[in-house]
């Protein structure tokens, strides 16, 4: 730590300026400590000024059951974290920041101003007010013995602090600081990792060629069945598969191996839809018959067309086939595409402070750490709220 930061108050290193690194530097500031906040990019919190662009879902307006659901198998150890910072906490955190917010039809909690920046700017105003230093273009390489290594532009630099809260981010959208190049670095520390995976991602279909003028359509009124997940989210279809919050919402059961079904009807029992099917049909084509039956629309006619040929005509079967529609897709997209990472640090590889039990005095938060969730501000709550827990225990071990 430069020595201008030091005096007499014990050091603090946070290393990563997204969402859980400026949580836990403004934590280990307002406990007493001289803080240092070091990112590798030239600016901070790029993914959260990115999540910003297509409407900053901060957190939901839920009930705390169906909201720690939402973490899946890591809501475990996630719950005490959450149930300190959730829903609510940060809805009154952001208004402390002057955001005013809005709560969506579904329970999202957005800001009016539904963009990142103006939270961003009175953030970082907070934390200069708190004594934050911080540096830009320092890249964490690891340790040498008790120091910590960046590469900067004026070369290497190295820090020595008392306790460190470790903030680097998942690994997708590399070109906005979160690359996952820590990871080997904590393995070789004696870290257990699980392997990266993408969550929140969109699903790879080579399409056939009549669907191109479908390419950017929204899909609504569709349920999406993925083993125990189902969803009536939106979803779009584009040129290189399926991709919307409906999907993520069902993405890790797809990722673990379970078949996607479409539900293209989930209002109509399937009795229903047979029966409708099994009207005389005359002379009319199975498709115009399909038209006058359901009034699928163009894009669940697209939808069953792509996925159904060759249409079965026995009206029971076709009934079936409209109630559980299997996708035929090639697995996620990139990792480097995905909204949000599974993967990196294990919930048994930290204690209840999020301290990495194989680097005492080392604590971790946000994305680092194993955990995933659908999209719909469960991602910045999770990272907040841990950033918070680990700042505050990085402040218990500097004994503040
Ligand atoms: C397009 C998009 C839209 C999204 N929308 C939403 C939304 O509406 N609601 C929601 O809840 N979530 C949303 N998310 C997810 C959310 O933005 C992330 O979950 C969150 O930003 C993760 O926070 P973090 O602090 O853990 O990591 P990050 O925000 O990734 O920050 C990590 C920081 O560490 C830095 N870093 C990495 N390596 C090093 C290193 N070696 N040395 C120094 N610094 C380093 C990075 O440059 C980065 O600034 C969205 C994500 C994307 C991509």
């Amino acid at each position: 730590m430069p020595p201008e930061a030091g005096g007499e108050k014990p050091r603090a290193l946070v290393v990563g300026a997204g969402p859980a690194g400026l949580m836990a530097a403004g934590e280990l500031a307002r406990a007493g400590a001289a803080v240092l906040l070091a990112e590798a990019r030239p600016s901070p919190a790029r993914k959260l000024l990115m999540a910003g662009k297509s409407g900053l879902n901060l957190t939901r307006a839920e009930d705390p059951g169906p909201f720690m659901a939402a973490y899946g198998d890591a809501a475990g150890w996630l719950r005490p974290i959450i149930a300190a910072f959730g829903a609510d906490a940060v809805q009154d955190w952001a208004r402390g920041l002057g955001q005013e917010l809005f709560v969506g039809s579904t329970g999202r909690v957005f800001p009016v101003a539904m963009k990142a920046s103006p939270l961003l700017r009175a953030w970082l105003s907070e934390l200069d007010a708190l004594g934050v230093e911080r540096r830009t273009r320092w890249r964490w390489q690891g340790w040498d013995d008790d120091a910590a290594l960046f590469a900067t532009p004026d070369g290497v630099q190295r820090v020595r602090a008392d306790a460190t809260v470790l903030a680097m981010g998942g690994a997708s959208w590399s070109r906005l600081g979160s690359d996952g190049s820590w990871a080997p670095v904590l393995e070789r520390a004696g870290v257990t990792l699980a392997p990266f995976a993408p969550a929140n991602a969109g699903l790879c279909v080579t399409w056939s060629a009549h669907m191109a003028p479908l390419f950017g359509e929204p899909v609504k009124g569709v349920a999406l069945l993925a083993g125990a997940s189902r969803s009536r989210g939106e979803f779009v279809i584009s040129g290189r598969g399926l991709e919307g919050g409906g999907i993520y919402a069902v993405f890790r059961a797809v990722r673990e191996g379970a078949p996607l079904l479409l539900d293209l009807f989930p209002d109509l029992p399937e009795a229903e839809i047979a029966r409708r099917l099994s009207r005389p049909r005359g002379k009319a084509s199975l498709s115009n018959h399909l038209r006058r039956a359901l009034k699928p629309g163009p894009v669940r006619t697209a939808l069953l067309q792509e996925f159904g040929r060759p249409l079965p005509a026995d009206p029971a079967a076709l009934a079936r086939l409209v109630k559980a529609l299997p996708v035929a897709h090639a697995g996620p997209r990139p990792l480097d595409e995905a909204i949000s990472t599974a993967g990196g640090v294990r919930g048994a590889a930290v204690d209840d402070g999020l301290m990495l039990t194989a680097c005492p005095g080392v604590f971790c938060a946000g994305e680092m750490l194993d955990w995933e969730a659908p999209t719909g501000g469960y991602l910045l709550t999770g990272c907040l709220a841990t950033g918070r827990w680990a700042g505050r225990a990085a402040a218990r071990w500097l004994r503040l």
